[in-house]
């Protein structure tokens, strides 16, 4: 396939006419093209219909970005997003990338062209935008579309009817929906592999020879899944495959996978780039020229390109990417750990989980999941999922965040939550979904994270005290991306009060008819002197694949266990106040036999 089209796409037709910046398409690009030689018919024996594709040659397809290669290496990416002259050619020297708000430009002469002539193909906020995620990226080029669906979409054009497209089958709900329902219209195939194991990729591959392209997305979503960029790349390359990532979840600033191997990568910019939750973009980062050709192409045919408006908000977005990033990292690695402690979790997915040694011995794979993403990134990010082992216990923790907002996306300042079978992968028929209708998505946002931990207790609590049926409640193990952890031992519970990082009780629960203190009805905590055999008790329901009956059966045990040590609490208590009471009464002795001794004496 490659060597097929490299030959059309490299083509010395394309001549930009201005040496700093060539004309872009708009409506000049109709009747440059319609001088294009006609395309051949297609072969009746071919499947791959290649011959009706359109010559991308035959006009300029995008302003020639200037060459920011010294740039890169000067300055540390937490740097980069600051400082970015996006308007070079200003003679006013603006501090702001202006907002060029116009549809068309005037050209120079009839027989000459400008750098931009039509919004629709080219707008300089636009490109401003596009050359800073571009350097970011260390991308060839970048092409800002109007939605993360938009640039999705834009890559699904890479390949042509006939085509296979392998996807990862752990994806964003909204890109599964438009390869099953729209792309499929076109004539391609789309297959869904477990992209995290290469041995299935390579079967994949070995069974259908149509295969074009591959789209990823590491961390997946939202079940934090682990791709290998590098050894996958190595995989496709040989092949001619074109390898695309979506790194929404990671940002430029954690994970680059062009220098990995990729040759598209995607954002959602409407996540972190923006960062408020208050606008909407995407961008395609490609790793060379030939696949800059094709996406400028769609996104002018097709007139998906940002305007210039949005540009500038995600331009604005990107200087404090970094601080947003970091806040909102470190926040979530707290949230991890106290999602792992905390009774009400079963399976906490997160990338940046670090496995302790204990965990590394006992599943090799967490350790190769972690150490595989931390080769290729530079952290786990702020997107955590995790399950209950109850979708209604879910439900309730949802009900009861306050904080945390409930929203499909992710990536905001503000933290937010939902639940992924019902709201974002709601688009996805349920017997092709992978994901546990119990999983909860939460997005770490930049606020306090002790507030957000106050804020997870409390719901937690609130959800637990409104389950009547504890075995549902009762952790059977905590695990990690879908592997076993250690429990929360009862002494962690316990101490969790005088934790600055563990939450206090009190605060209100959203939902009026749930308004109660958590204190008024947090459950009696079971005494330090149980710890030791509870943990015990939990450690078996970890390490061992126990169907439910013997979950239940332990579960039951655990509770007898809790009323046993609650029953000796009380009565050693009684105990020691009738110990104590007899201390006070002896002290009281000594003292009036003192001062009756001292009456006698006289003194
Ligand atoms: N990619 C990922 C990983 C997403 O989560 C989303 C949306 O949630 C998209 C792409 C689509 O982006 P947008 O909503 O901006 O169209």
């Amino acid at each position: 396939m490659a060597s097929e089209e490299e030959e059309v796409f490299q083509s010395p037709k394309f001549t930009p006419k201005s040496p700093t910046l060539a004309p872009s398409t708009g409506e000049q690009q109709k009747s440059t093209f319609h001088e294009a030689a006609e395309p051949a018919l297609p072969d009746p024996k071919s499947q791959r219909f290649s011959a009706l594709e359109p010559d991308y040659n035959t006009v300029p397809t995008y302003p020639l970005r200037q060459s920011y290669k010294d740039f890169h290496s000067q300055l540390r990416t937490a740097s980069r997003v600051v400082v970015f002259d996006g308007a070079p050619d200003d003679p006013y020297r603006p501090a702001s990338v202006p907002i060029y708000q116009t549809a068309t430009f005037e050209q120079p002469c009839a027989s000459e062209y400008g750098a931009y002539d039509y919004t629709r193909s080219g707008n300089p906020t636009r490109t401003a935008l596009e050359r800073q995620v571009a350097m970011l990226e260390n991308a060839h080029a970048a092409f800002a579309f109007a939605t993360g669906m938009a640039a999705l979409n834009a890559v699904t054009r890479l390949v042509k009817a006939g085509d296979t497209i392998l996807v990862g089958s752990d994806i964003y709900g909204g890109f599964h929906r438009l390869v099953k329902n729209v792309t499929t219209m076109y004539g391609v195939s789309v297959k869904l592999v477990e992209t995290w194991n290469l041995d299935e990729v390579q079967k994949a591959l070995d069974e259908d020879p149509n295969v074009t392209l591959v789209h990823v997305e590491t961390p997946s979503n939202p079940l934090m899944r682990i791709t290998d960029i590098r050894a996958l790349s190595n995989i496709l390359k040989s092949k001619g495959i074109i390898l695309s990532v979506d790194s929404t979840m990671m940002t430029p600033l954690l994970q680059q996978p062009i220098n990995h191997g990729a040759d598209v990568v995607v954002h959602s910019m409407t996540k972190f780039f923006g960062g408020h939750s208050d606008t909407m973009g995407g961008i395609v980062c490609v790793a060379n020229e030939t696949l800059a050709r094709k996406i400028a192409f769609f996104q002018n045919a097709e007139g998906t390109g940002l305007g210039p408006f949005d540009c500038w908000l995600f331009l604005r977005g990107i200087k404090t990417l970094a601080v947003r990033v970091q806040q909102a990292q470190s926040n979530a690695q707290d949230i991890a750990h106290f999602l792992l402690r905390h009774p009400i979790v079963k399976n906490v997915y997160y990338a940046g989980l670090e496995p302790n040694r204990d965990e590394m011995v006992r599943n090799s794979q967490l350790a190769q999941d972690h150490k595989t993403h931390m080769g290729q990134a530079k952290g786990g990010g702020s997107v955590i999922s995790f399950t209950t082992g109850n979708v209604e216990l879910s439900r309730m923790v949802i009900d009861n965040l306050r904080l945390f907002k409930l929203t499909v996306s992710f990536g905001s300042c503000n933290s937010l939550c939902e639940m992924p079978a019902t709201l974002s992968h709601a688009s996805i028929p349920a017997h092709e979904r992978t994901l546990p209708d119990d999983l909860i998505r939460l997005s770490v946002g930049i606020e306090d994270s002790n507030d957000l931990l106050e804020d997870l207790q409390r719901a937690f609590t609130a959800a637990m005290n409104s389950q009547t049926a504890p075995p549902s409640t009762t952790p059977r193990s905590v695990t990690i991306n879908g592997v076993a952890a250690p429990p929360l031992s009862l002494a962690d519970e316990d101490s969790s009060s005088s934790d600055p990082k563990s939450p206090s009780k009190g605060l209100q629960t959203r939902k009026a008819s749930s308004t109660m203190h958590t204190s008024d009805r947090t459950k009696p905590e079971l005494p330090q002197s149980a710890n030791r055999n509870v943990t015990v008790v939990r450690r078996t329901l970890m390490t061992s694949a126990l169907k439910d009956e013997e979950t239940a059966k332990l579960d039951e045990e655990l509770r007898q266990l809790r009323l046993r040590v609650e029953a000796h609490e009380k009565n050693r208590g009684l105990a020691m106040s009738f110990l104590s009471g007899l201390a006070v009464a002896g002290g009281l002795l000594a003292v009036y036999t003192q001062v009756m001794s001292r009456d006698k004496s006289g003194r």
